[in-house]
């Protein structure tokens, strides 16, 4: 069990505890020793404060999905990242003791024209890696190194609630999508639902309040803290059928990834109105509507539906700002449970009261 911060072992190497796994093999994940963080994965080192536990961390242990790096079996977890500067490393601006969340995404080899403009969240071809998901260690180290430009410093005071901002950077995005929208017409949205209750969910409805919209959300839980704290930011919390909500929003943000949500979003959006996917799921059935009956209701009503993954640096910046402007007494709600890192075993099973478990390193 780890006892400090490293060790050195008998042959004088140093070495750190971090969360591995072999992707592909479900049960794999254990908590062990490894070599310190190599100086040429970034010239920035940071010490651990917290990381979260997300539905792709359940994913990739469970054997389902991850990739570990070329000529390895093994990968270092974690990509929701919150880490405090030991060295700078040069880097302007940038001082020991400043929070800093590391960006996930690296730009593919080739590259694409998306990653050469720095959009690798709209990668082209498939090759970008992903810390903690796809052929690059992640986070959920006790110390680790970060490449100039690929981290966002936090707001000191947002403390250990800088562990929300790679969460928020995906709906920093899903809103940005929205917005690019107006573009085409005119287009004047006041009124935004949103479905789901996990993290991402109740994070964008946060930003839609933010930007002034009138917020629904869609839950499956009929009391406890879901509802309160969509209540607690003046939005409106439903349960039920959305068919059976009376409600035309201009923008759905859907958040849920369950086939009979997604197609009742299709019928209930106003026209001119945006759906945005940031769900991923399977199967489900879609109450006898076949795609071309779908597609009329698109057709008649304008409708644009936009799916929306990752983020880029853009996104990290506004996920920033958004999470310095919400309430921190809101935001800590969210964090409902904290586990030291050995136990990361129990970060897999999620309750129904759980919203953003997290790996506390700073105990
Ligand atoms: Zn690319």
């Amino acid at each position: 069990m780890p006892t400090g911060r490293s060790t050195s072992n008998w042959n004088g190497w140093c070495t750190v505890w971090a969360v591995k796994v072999q992707p592909g093999v479900a049960g794999s994940v254990r908590y062990e020793q490894v070599p310190e963080p190599d100086v040429r994965s970034g010239s920035v080192l940071v010490e651990a404060v917290a990381v979260g536990v997300c539905g792709t961390d359940i994913e990739i242990a469970s054997g389902a999905y991850g990739w570990p790096a070329p000529g390895r079996e093994r990968l270092v977890l974690g990509h929701e990242s919150l880490g405090r500067v030991i060295d700078a490393g040069g880097e302007p601006g940038l001082q020991p003791g400043d929070l800093v969340v590391g960006i996930v995404r690296r730009p593919d080899p080739v590259p694409c024209p998306n990653c050469a403009v720095g959009e690798w969240d709209m990668c082209g071809n498939g090759l970008y890696t992903e810390r903690g998901i796809k052929q690059i260690d992640g986070f959920m180290s006790q110390r680790w190194r970060i490449e100039p430009g690929y981290f966002t410093k936090v707001d000191p005071q947002l403390g250990i609630l800088g562990v929300l901002l790679e969460p928020t950077t995906v709906v920093a995005k899903a809103w940005e999508h929205v917005a690019a929208m107006r573009a085409r017409a005119f287009w004047q949205p006041s009124t935004a639902l949103v479905t789901g209750t996990g993290p991402i969910g109740l994070l964008a409805a946060m930003v839609g309040a933010q930007l002034g919209l009138e917020v629904h959300l869609l839950g499956l839980a009929e009391t406890g803290v879901q509802p309160r704290l969509v209540r607690e930011l003046g939005a409106v919390y439903h349960t039920g059928p959305l068919s059976e909500i009376e409600l035309i929003p201009d923008v759905i943000i859907e958040c849920t990834g369950v086939g009979e949500v997604i197609v009742d979003a299709i019928r209930q959006i106003g026209a001119g109105g945006v759906l945005c996917l940031t769900g991923v799921g399977s199967g489900g059935h879609a109450h006898g509507q076949s795609a071309a009956d779908m597609a009329t209701e698109l057709v008649l009503h304008n409708n644009v539906i936009v799916g929306s993954v990752n983020a880029n640096r853009r996104h990290y910046y506004r996920a920033a700002q958004a999470l310095a402007a919400a309430d921190p007494y809101w935001l800590a709600q969210l964090l409902t449970r904290r586990l030291a890192p050995e136990d990361v075993g129990q970060a897999f099973h999620r309750g129904p009261t759980d919203i953003k478990v997290i790996l506390d390193f700073s105990a």
